[in-house]
């Protein structure tokens, strides 16, 4: 397997196509960066991160996304670094313990929206009780435990149902156009309750500060190169084996992910957000299969009636991060992630790979 330290090579043997799309796309350097460890710190070293030599000499690879102005700074010895680590036996005793909560009684235990609740297979609305936005509603799961297996139409009836409220705010207030929707699993991801649920909000005037940017750079992008901004991110992505599709969703390992293991999951233009739904899925199994138990998820929509801006070209997109583990006390986020470039220690090739090896079916991990 490609090893994220060696990505330059990668790219460098890519196909010329390929390879001319992540010239665009991509600035990638690699660097070493070296130290002199005292005596007194060679055995401590040793057990931690193998070897002397691991630590003495680390290679560090640089990625840019030059279309976003995104990006990760990797360095798989972070991954071995002293941290709190106390598994999930907490976060289950957790989740029992908060059984009965207002979400397990939804009818009585949370507010409505004005146009009323929207019932779906899995799940019911509710307004939220202090709003991010104008509109802000909640999608509490039938099932209080968030990490209780979902499968592909599970979350296509979820984003079914947040997709119908978009619409219930819509009809509410025509100029509330803008559809966000995001899944915050655990406390660790910003959660307040731990009882199943996604969000939505709905806002006026102008989508999101950074999904506005995102359609205007990959128009930007178009309009230079002739290319499609997303058709052009996925070859490359596809061509280095970071790539999977999972029902007609494109899955990609992100060479420029905003934290630990970013998914981005493309869909196609003009389709509707439950196309997403298998490979969200997908990603939410390999994450579990990987220990992965608090994660974010944003899904980036059109808006739901026209604006008078070019969205054309703008799928549906998803994106999954990885928030680390609930037990830890050090945040994930720093400094550097606020207002510099991400850090990151896991490797993307492979995230890719533990998202093909799950079994196609039923996202269970695969025999070998
Ligand atoms: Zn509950």
């Amino acid at each position: 397997m490609t090893s994220i330290v060696d990505l330059e090579d990668a790219v460098a043997g890519l196909p010329a196509e390929a390879r001319a799309a992540a010239d665009r796309l991509f600035a990638i350097s690699t660097t070493t960066g070296r130290l002199d460890a005292p005596a007194e710190m060679h055995a401590w070293i040793t057990k931690l991160f193998g070897s002397l030599d691991a630590v003495r000499e680390q290679r560090i690879v640089r990625v840019t996304n030059r279309v976003t102005l995104e990006g990760a700074l990797f360095n798989d010895l972070r991954a071995m670094r002293p941290m709190e680590v106390k598994g999930g036996d907490e976060v289950r005793a957790t989740i029992e313990g908060s059984r009965n909560d207002p979400f397990c009684h939804p009818e009585t235990g949370t507010p409505a929206d004005t146009f009323g609740r929207i019932t779906g297979e899995h799940g019911i609305t509710a307004s939220n009780v202090a709003k991010y936005d104008g509109y802000h509603g909640v999608l509490v799961f039938a099932d209080h435990d968030p990490l209780a297996p979902m499968d592909a139409g599970m979350i296509a009836d979820h984003l079914a149902t947040t997709a119908r409220w978009g619409r219930a705010a819509l009809a509410a207030d025509p100029a509330a156009r803008y559809l966000f929707v995001m899944w915050n699993c655990l406390w660790r991801a910003g959660g307040s309750i731990v009882h199943g649920h996604m969000q939505m909000t709905a806002t006026r005037g102008l989508h999101y500060p950074k999904v506005e940017l995102l359609r205007r750079q990959a128009l930007a992008y178009a309009a230079a190169n002739g290319r499609d901004y997303f058709d052009d991110l996925w070859l490359v992505h596809d061509a280095l084996g970071l790539g999977v599709t999972v029902d007609g969703g494109r899955v990609v390992a992100s060479l420029a992910p905003i934290k630990e293991r970013e998914v981005l999951i493309l869909g196609r233009p003009g389709a509707d957000a439950r196309t997403l739904a298998p490979a969200i899925a997908r990603t939410v199994a390999a994450y579990r299969a990987a220990g992965v138990v608090s994660y974010n998820m944003a899904v980036y929509l059109p808006p739901l009636s026209s604006d008078g801006e070019d969205w054309r070209r703008f799928p549906p997109i998803a994106r999954l991060v990885d928030r680390g583990d609930p037990a830890n006390k050090t945040s994930d986020i720093g400094a550097m992630e606020l207002y510099a470039a991400s850090v990151i220690a896991t490797d993307p090739f492979r995230l890719a790979s533990q998202l093909r090896d799950l079994s196609a079916t039923d996202n269970t991990p695969r025999e070998v």
